[in-house]
């Protein structure tokens, strides 16, 4: 039976048929099925990329029947997990091991592998893309083949699934370096844009985890700083709960959407947004420290710079906002990451900075976006796979020195090409029209599978 799909974001609703298969031999089946029957089979984690990469009227594999931890190795300090499995329920499952995660992003909804697959990022300059923690890799290609790959085995087809959009299979299981757990330390700060400009090498070099928000038409960074600590859990209790939720979700909500009603209220918004921008000062295991609620939803782009250029960059960002007075009141998010050679990950061979923008749901993005876009593209910007852009095949050939070596591996993985809907073959092969959904916003009803 045919279900509505809707993505986090809204930017994708689909109607396609669900498997929730239970084991990698149901997995495997239903590949075969697809296959004979020349169907379209797009795999689904959490469904929190905004670009249509799972979009399909045919058939969805969810692989939320299929999670958990299958082993534990503490001595090697791997797990091998299903690849369904959400990151809130791994973080917790590892704990009780005694290990964890080396790096997160910033919220812990996502399936393992949905955020591995896209080149999901936290930050840190010592730290790769989530993927740079993957050692094995098990999937079912298009034929309905088994394959495991790693660092020493079948390589070449590891650098290429590391980061891979479910394009060369349904990936059925990690094994995943970790490390001991460990507490972090986090503090959330203000500084004006010329404190930043002068103490970003101090902030790399210091803290484990850098990050700042920038407040559009202010002067008002927020800078998000963590190391590592040995001190008591002190996490701030339900009071901190409260303010997440009330303060920081609930009030900006609404404010939101007053901005919506009235765009010229953008600015003001941004600016009181600016001037209670939440301070903390919190203790807890790494992976709660990292996960934030996200309720009010919203359009978002990403980029990934050489992080050489992120002084001129970001300059060039905040004189285009001065110019063109955006109606924009939500902040802009600045991540670091270290360079990694997974094929074709933003990061491969460059120490990276990740910009982020971002637009409340159902305002329009489309000027703004385009801004920020064309200086990113200017400053060899690479975007986030998960993330609002407009780039074709021939834009990413030009930006990645492999773009041909992973479409050439791709075919050998699936040559009836089962995996490929309209926007994959937008960004793999040459001379496809546009897919209306790239970068439209189709619907604002809620998401959901329904
Ligand atoms: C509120 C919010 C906050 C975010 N924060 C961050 C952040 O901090 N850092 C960051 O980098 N990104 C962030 N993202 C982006 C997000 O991490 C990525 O888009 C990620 O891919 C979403 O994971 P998912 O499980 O929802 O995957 P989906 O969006 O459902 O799928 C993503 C891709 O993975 C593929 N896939 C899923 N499962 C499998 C499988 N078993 N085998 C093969 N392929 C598979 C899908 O086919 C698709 O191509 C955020 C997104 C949102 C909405």
């Amino acid at each position: 039976m045919k279900r509505t799909f809707r993505n986090w974001g809204n930017t994708v609703v689909c109607r396609p048929q669900i498997h929730y298969p239970t084991s990698l031999e149901a997995i495997q089946a239903i590949v075969l099925q697809a296959a004979a029957q020349q169907r379209t089979l797009r795999v689904v984690g959490s469904g929190h990329s905004w670009t249509p990469l799972v979009e399909t009227n045919d058939w969805l594999i969810s692989l939320d029947h299929f999670q958990g931890i299958e082993q534990v190795d503490t001595e090697q300090k791997t797990a091998l997990v299903r690849a369904g499995t959400k990151l809130k329920a791994l973080g917790e499952a590892l704990a009780a091991h005694g290990l964890a995660m080396e790096n997160l992003g910033d919220i812990d909804v996502q399936s393992i592998a949905g955020a591995l697959n896209t080149g999901t990022h936290g930050t840190g300059q010592a730290f790769g893309t989530l993927a740079t923690q993957i050692e094995t890799i098990t999937l079912v290609d298009g034929r309905g083949e088994v394959q495991t790959c790693s660092a020493t085995q079948n390589t070449e087809l590891f650098k290429a699934a590391q980061i891979s959009l479910g394009a060369l299979g349904i990936i059925t299981h990690y094994t995943l370096r970790l490390v001991p757990t460990y507490k972090l330390h986090f503090q959330a700060q203000k500084a004006t844009t010329e404190e930043l400009f002068q103490n970003v090498a101090h902030y790399l070099s210091t803290y484990r985890n850098f990050e700042f928000y920038y407040f559009l038409h202010t002067n008002t960074i927020q800078l998000k700083l963590a190391n590592t600590t040995d001190t008591p859990i002190r996490n701030g209790g339900w009071w901190k709960k409260f303010n997440d939720l009330v303060v920081e979700n609930g009030l900006f909500w609404l404010m939101s959407h007053a901005v919506r009603l009235m765009p010229r209220l953008a600015i003001p918004v941004s600016k009181l947004s600016a001037a209670a921008v939440p301070l903390g000062d919190y203790v807890d295991q790494s992976h709660r420290i990292y996960a934030t609620q996200r309720l009010v939803r919203f359009y978002e782009m990403e980029y990934n710079l050489p992080a050489e250029h992120f002084k001129a960059a970001f300059q060039e960002v905040l004189a285009c906002i001065e110019r063109e007075k955006f109606k924009v009141h939500m902040p802009i998010e600045c991540r670091w990451v270290k360079a990694d050679d997974i094929l074709i990950s933003p990061a491969s061979g460059r120490d990276s900075v990740y910009l982020a923008f971002h637009v409340f749901k159902g305002m329009p993005y489309r000027a703004y976006f385009d801004a920020m876009e064309a200086i990113m593209r200017r400053f060899g910007g690479r975007p986030h796979y998960g993330k609002m852009n407009t780039l074709h095949y021939a834009d990413f050939q030009q930006i990645y020195p492999y773009w041909e070596k992973f479409v050439a591996i791709q075919q050998q993985q699936d040559p009836q090409g089962i995996f490929l809907n309209n926007y994959l073959r937008q960004i793999f092969q040459a001379e496809t029209p546009d897919t209306a959904a790239t970068n439209e916003i189709v619907s604002s009803l809620t998401p959901s599978i329904s």
